[in-house]
């Protein structure tokens, strides 16, 4: 079931086939395409926001590509909508306004890996997994690992500041961007940041650009900051019989000063999704905590410093006896198994009802319990069916509504809304990692207050003073949810 639109300025007609024969002349016939088939592939992304089909899509091959577009659609008065995988689950790549879709999926390259200073340099098209890949073959490390990172793309990532399970140690898509080329509306060029590990001369306009959704600027280019790799990783995986138990593992894990790269959290629906992908998990089970510490020793031999954060990980998860089990996954082949479930879970999930959306709320970590016990509140209260899992090292919890019958969408908007409103004042937020986009730019005002969404709107306006570039995406319009 999808999200109607938001009420944003359509483009004329006459102003459509003007841009697109400017387009077709200055950049090619073979990188604008207005057919049909390619026009639906770019009107939705994995959310549930419902756009306009797009009138034309740009296929950018570089800079230029991106530059001539911007520069002839802002001419024009054409709305554009940035593009990279279309993976983004909150609506940012959906063109709620019609207009061109600027698909960057063939800006692909990876311009630079530099092993002395620990940078890479890559055009926005090039998939997370592919990077991964690239710098790992170089004994590097790129952390943020969005667990869709076999087909989202950098530029898509850097425009939602990404995270993943790995944020717990490592950090968000932010800690890793030193500098952005990006192209503004009508055409100009702007090179923002660095290459070097310290510098502060200016405003941070590279961390303004991150998470920005498409809304300020399109990226041409991507400077990263890398790692030297991890040497030894371990897996371990913790059941318990009720998610409180899980939950208040966790925040033992933190107490103790404990720091896995990853901790995640599955309840018992989520159990049951990955039971039913064939993957056999003890059905005494009613919550899982999937945990992943690593080391990098110098030398390259053993490290006892994982030997000895295993145990205290093991001896935390256990305590109180409230685990069913603690096992260590016993080699690559299980861990990796682990982790093909933990990826496939929001696959999984959607098999369980016709319908269902995932909101990505986080909270202060020390109150994951109360986050818990309020989404199973507002649920219970509108009568709707729900599971919870993600990131619970960070706090940052995606709480699924299912529903199968369209009459229940009331109630479904009603417990979204309860969800959002305990999340602040819970002291936490609407979105860790999926952005606002479309889908929760009716909720922006229960968290920001009126000055500060018209500030970030002034901003809005120097970079794109036409409104053109992704417009209807963040803040609050005529959006209804439908
Ligand atoms: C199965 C699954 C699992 C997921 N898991 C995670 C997760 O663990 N962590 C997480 O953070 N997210 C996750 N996501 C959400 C999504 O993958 C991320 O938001 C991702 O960063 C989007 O990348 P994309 O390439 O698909 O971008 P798109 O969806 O194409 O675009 C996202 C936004 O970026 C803008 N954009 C795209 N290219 C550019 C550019 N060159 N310049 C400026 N703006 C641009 C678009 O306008 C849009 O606003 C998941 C999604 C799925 C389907």
């Amino acid at each position: 079931m999808l999200i109607a639109p938001p009420e944003v300025r359509l483009p004329t007609r006459d102003a459509v086939e003007r841009a697109v024969r400017e387009l077709d002349r200055r950049l090619g016939p073979s990188k604008v395409d207005v057919s049909e088939a390619r026009r639906e592939a770019h009107a939705r992304d994995d959310s549930a926001a419902a756009g306009r089909l797009p009138d034309a899509v740009v296929l950018a091959e570089g800079r230029d590509d991106v530059r001539v577009a911007l520069e002839v659609c802002e001419k024009h008065a054409v709305p554009v909508t940035p593009r990279a995988a279309g993976t983004g689950r909150t609506g940012g790549a959906v063109p709620v306004a019609g207009g061109v879709v600027l698909a960057t999926q063939g800006m692909a390259s990876i311009v630079d890996i530099d092993r002395h200073d620990l940078v890479a340099v890559v055009q926005p098209g090039v998939v997370t997994g592919a990077l991964h890949a690239a710098v790992e073959a170089e004994g590097l490390f790129y952390p943020p690992d969005p667990n869709s990172l076999s087909s989202c793309m950098i530029g898509g990532n850097v425009a939602e500041n990404a995270g993943g399970p790995r944020a717990f140690k490592y950090g968000v898509t932010r800690d890793y961007v030193l500098g952005l080329e990006a192209c503004l509306m009508g055409g100009r060029v702007l090179r923002t940041g660095r290459r070097t590990i310290k510098g502060v001369t200016g405003y941070d306009v590279t961390s303004l650009l991150v998470g920005s959704e498409g809304t300020l600027g399109v990226f041409t280019e991507i400077a990263l900051r890398l790692v030297h790799a991890p040497t030894e990783i371990a897996t371990v995986l913790a059941l318990y019989s009720d998610v409180a138990a899980a939950a208040a593992a966790v925040t033992r894990v933190i107490a103790r000063g404990l720091v896995p790269r990853c901790l995640e959290l599955m309840d018992a629906w989520s159990l049951e999704a990955i039971r039913r992908q064939g993957v056999s998990i003890d059905l005494r089970a009613s919550a899982m905590l999937l945990v992943e510490v690593d080391a990098r020793s110098a030398g390259g031999g053993g490290s006892a410093s994982l030997d000895a954060t295993l145990e205290a990980l093991g001896e935390t998860l256990s305590e109180g006896g409230h685990a069913i089990d603690v096992v260590a996954a016993q080699d690559e082949a299980q861990r990796a198994r682990l982790w093909e479930a933990r990826r496939m879970l929001s696959m999984a999930t959607r098999k369980l009802a016709k319908y269902k959306l995932s909101e990505d709320v986080v909270v202060p970590r020390s109150r994951l319990v109360a986050l818990l016990d309020e989404a199973a509140r507002v649920c219970e209260r509108e009568g709707v069916r729900h599971l919870t899992y993600g990131h619970a090292g960070d706090g940052n919890m995606h709480v699924n509504f299912l529903w199968d019958d369209d009459g229940e969408r009331p109630a479904v908007d009603r417990a979204i809304e309860g969800l959002m409103r305990a999340t602040v004042e819970l002291g936490g937020t609407l979105s860790g990692e999926h952005g606002i986009g479309v889908s929760k730019a009716a909720y922006l005002p229960l968290e920001q207050g009126p000055e500060l969404i018209g500030l970030q709107q002034d901003l809005k306006r120097v970079f794109d003073p036409s409104g053109l570039l992704n417009p209807g995406k963040i803040f609050p319009t005529g959006h209804r949810a439908c």
